[in-house]
């Protein structure tokens, strides 16, 4: 069995089944057409010897013989008188009134049936009714043998149709398969398999599978992309310390030059291991290696902490923070303390860097429906509905003319936000109109 197709094995399973199936309609009708066949046999001979009876009482003639029905007369004395009696019939067989018998010669068999009436002028007479069993026997045969040449015929016949539905019906696994076959080779994940849209297990099964392809296209576009941002990235600040300490080397004179240069490459070093440390993140977070460790936070004394941390930086950029806290029953949750501050910090220092002079950072924390929520509303520079979405995607930057705001940023903090609130089972939305500003709110599920 193991090395049958399934078409040959549905095929095999049904036509064993159908076989089966004749074999217990044959029985039956071996069973039980002998016994309808001989109770509508005796209904006929009853009703054949009423309706004479009648129509002798009414002083009709009778036909001695209808419809395989043989009709005797008999004295009051229970002596043949007239009739048509089949051949081979013993006249002699006593007469019963209202019963069938079964009367068995050497080589028939027969049904009887006998009434006792009054005829013309009150005589008495009797009338029998005879019929030989071998036409119900006749009839079975008939029946029979047309089953047991037809029942094999059907089999052989919807076996052989069987095999081409399901032959038909599985064409759409082989497309599955041979579309498998030739990606695993290629490599190529932009292959789909592309059944036409149903709602049967096989047409869903590659819609799922197309589904799925997409997906995996789509993680390893995103992969590739992330490695050469990445390398990109990386190579800036690598060439700014190259060229930098070589000019130093070869032509620098006085220790004042050395120091001008010492700090181009020291803020460059810095660049490149934030950056460093924020691969890490992701390549930890991308492996799933990350778990976190939840503690209990005074949420709104954390909060303060960060705003008094930002506070030189919102200085220098003549913006005021405020917060505000609308947590009624507690003021603790159970959050990853460092990732959930860097979230914060992150969205906060956002807010900072692309708000505009002598403007505003609002900070609010609330409860709403489950969740922690924390509200960080700047009246910046906005973003348009066009980079909206994007934002939250690795190394993507709203409009890079906008790096006076931010030089050393790199596209990367809002997708960190993004995973960790999401590693907490909560989720993050933005709203924004550009020149007016942008509201992010982070959700929290409540512990
Ligand atoms: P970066 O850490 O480099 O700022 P992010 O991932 O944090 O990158 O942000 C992505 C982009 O979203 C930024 O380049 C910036 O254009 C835009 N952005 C983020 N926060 C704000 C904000 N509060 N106001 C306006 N633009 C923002």
């Amino acid at each position: 069995m193991r090395f049958l197709t399934i078409r040959a094995k549905v095929t095999l399973w049904y036509t064993c089944f159908m076989i089966v199936f004749a074999a217990v309609i044959l029985g039956l009708l071996l069973t039980f057409s002998d016994t309808a066949l001989l109770n509508r046999q005796k209904k006929q001979l009853t009703e054949a010897v009423e309706d004479a009876a009648e129509d002798i009482r009414e002083g009709e003639d009778i036909d001695f013989f209808d419809d395989g029905i043989y009709l005797l007369r008999y004295s009051e004395q229970k002596e043949y008188t007239e009739g048509s009696p089949p051949d081979a019939f013993p006249l002699s067989t006593p007469l019963v009134a209202g019963q069938i018998q079964t009367i068995k010669t050497v080589d028939s068999s027969f049904y009887v049936y006998d009434q006792k009436l009054n005829g013309q002028a009150n005589q008495v007479l009797w009338l029998r009714g005879v019929t030989p069993t071998t036409k119900a026997g006749l009839m079975n045969r008939v029946i029979l043998g047309s089953a047991f040449l037809l029942l094999p015929i059907m089999v052989f016949l919807s076996s052989i149709a069987g095999y081409f539905i399901t032959k038909r019906a599985f064409l759409p696994v082989k497309n599955i398969q041979e579309t498998a076959q030739k990606i695993t080779e290629s490599g190529d994940l932009s292959m789909r398999i592309g059944l036409p849209p149903g709602k049967d297990e096989i047409a869903r099964l590659g819609q799922t599978m197309d589904h799925m392809l997409s997906k995996l296209e789509n993680s390893f576009l995103k992969e590739k992309q992330f490695t050469s941002d990445a390398s990109h990235e990386l190579r800036t600040p690598v060439s700014v310390i190259l060229t930098e300490s070589e000019y130093i080397l070869q032509h620098g004179s006085s220790f004042e030059e050395a120091r001008e240069s010492m700090e181009v490459v020291n803020r460059q070093a810095n660049k490149l291991s934030a950056l460093i440390n924020q691969l890490l993140f992701f390549t930890r977070a991308d492996r799933d290696a990350m778990e976190l460790q939840y503690e209990t936070v005074d949420i709104p004394a954390l909060i303060e902490d960060l705003v008094h941390d930002s506070r030189t930086l919102a200085e220098n950029r003549s913006i005021t923070l405020s917060t505000t806290s609308k947590l009624s029953s507690t003021t603790e949750y159970r959050v990853d303390k460092v990732l959930f501050t860097r979230a914060l910090q992150n969205i906060i220092q956002n807010a900072i860097f692309y708000g505009l002079p002598n403007g505003h950072v609002d900070i609010t924390v609330y409860q709403s429906d489950g969740y922690l929520s924390v509200k960080v509303e700047d009246d910046g520079i906005g973003i348009s509905n066009e980079h909206l979405p994007k934002i939250w995607d690795r190394f993507y930057q709203a409009d890079p003319s906008r790096n006076e705001y931010r030089p050393d940023n790199m596209g990367l903090g809002l997708s960190m936000v993004k995973w960790i609130v999401e590693k907490h089972g909560g989720y993050a939305t933005v709203e924004s109109t550009l020149g007016k500003g942008s509201t992010f709110i982070l959700y929290f599920p409540e512990k």
